[in-house]
């Protein structure tokens, strides 16, 4: 029999009534031990299995250019990075890899790239309103960052339905010291308002680990993300990049995402929630297990096999040599051996 723990009974009151207060949650993750863990995870699998059941939703990552105008400073792909090697693919290359992935059972694509000026508003309007003319019935992501409301006002006129843009910390203070001065968290913030506002599916989002994260800003984290009621919520570990300011720091580690991942599904029992291709890169078994501790949503690549090992944006990245088909295939395998199922549907917002 399972000693009951004080934390456990936290965490069932973190389940039912979604939130518990800012010390109650200090005290959790501060304290938790391996068994409060354990049980941390069964309950966010169990609500996450109230909404989805064992169904895993497919997004198809298509890494459209590694270009960026940014200097994160944990970012491989940081402009201050001379020795990342630059492409972009042409739209052709784009609506070929969206082709291919709707016959491998993909019916949402996520456009991901650095901050990438190259593509226009309107360049960026034409692919995707080209994506939707060929596949009525996908959904199109984009991820490409802090643009002007009215581009993002146009993208969704040209049918894109989601946007990920992770906040990446909420704190001012933090936030500066893990990007130049031109970047702020006022104007993520203000991007953040927008898109809902405009209608979008909204993902926000952040690293666990990154330097001088404190479980203050995670608290400050998890709050700004139960408050902002977003749609979808991504987080993956951070790891660092041997050509990056952060060369040298700590990765986050696999049991610390586990643990929010969980406490994430707990307070936002609807969230679309991936297991990251990071979480995958620290641990061979790191999706399979950020699915059983709550996640919902896996996000293949897509990319041409020429261009994956370019879009580095961290040391190690898994899954750079394999084509789309043999990604697709792997990740049915991997979720049919834990007992979730692979499902080929558009996956919109429960929220
Ligand atoms: N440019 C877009 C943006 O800023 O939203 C999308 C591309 S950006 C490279 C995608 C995400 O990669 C970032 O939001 C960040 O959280 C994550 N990322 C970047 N460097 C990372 C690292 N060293 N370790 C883990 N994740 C990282």
């Amino acid at each position: 029999m399972e000693k009951r723990t004080e934390n456990m009974g936290l965490i069932d009151r973190l389940r039912k009534e979604t939130a518990l207060s800012r010390e109650e949650l200090g005290i959790l993750l501060s304290t938790m031990t391996k068994e409060d863990a354990e049980y941390l995870y069964r309950n966010a699998d169990e609500v996450r299995r109230e909404h989805y059941g064992t169904d895993v939703y497919i997004r198809g990552l298509i890494e459209f250019t590694n270009y960026c105008r940014n200097d994160c400073l944990y970012c491989g792909i940081r402009r201050s990075n001379t020795r990342a090697q630059r492409y972009r693919l042409t739209t052709e290359e784009i609506l070929d890899c969206c082709d291919k992935g709707y016959l491998l059972g993909f019916r949402t694509f996520v456009l991901q790239g650095g901050e990438d000026l190259f593509f226009t508003d309107e360049k960026i309007c034409a692919i995707v309103s080209e994506i939707k003319k060929r596949h009525p019935d996908c959904a199109v992501t984009l991820s490409i960052g802090e643009r002007q409301r009215e581009s993002y006002e146009a993208f969704f006129k040209a049918g894109a339905d989601r946007y990920l843009l992770r906040h990446e910390t909420i704190n001012p203070a933090h936030y500066r010291l893990l990007h130049p001065k031109e970047l702020t968290i006022e104007n993520r913030r203000q991007c953040l308002n927008d898109l809902r506002e405009i209608g979008f599916q909204v993902g926000c989002g952040m690293m666990v680990g990154s330097p001088y994260q404190t479980l203050d800003y995670i608290l400050d984290d998890l709050y700004f993300m139960k408050d902002f009621r977003p749609h979808m919520i991504g987080i993956g570990p951070f790891i660092p990049h041997a050509d990056t300011p952060f060369h040298d720091r700590e990765r986050g580690t696999l049991e610390d995402t586990l643990r929010l991942l969980a406490i994430i599904r707990l307070m936002n029992p609807r969230v679309l929630l991936p297991a990251t291709t990071a979480l995958g890169t620290i641990y061979p078994l790191g999706r399979e297990m950020g699915i059983q501790a709550g996640a919902n949503v896996v996000m293949p690549n897509l990319s041409p096999t020429g261009v994956r090992d370019k879009y580095m944006l961290y040391d190690g990245k898994i899954c750079t040599g394999d084509e789309a088909a043999e990604c697709r295939h792997c990740m049915e395998l991997r979720m049919e051996k834990i007992g979730y199922h692979v499902v080929s549907a558009r996956g919109d917002s429960k929220v």
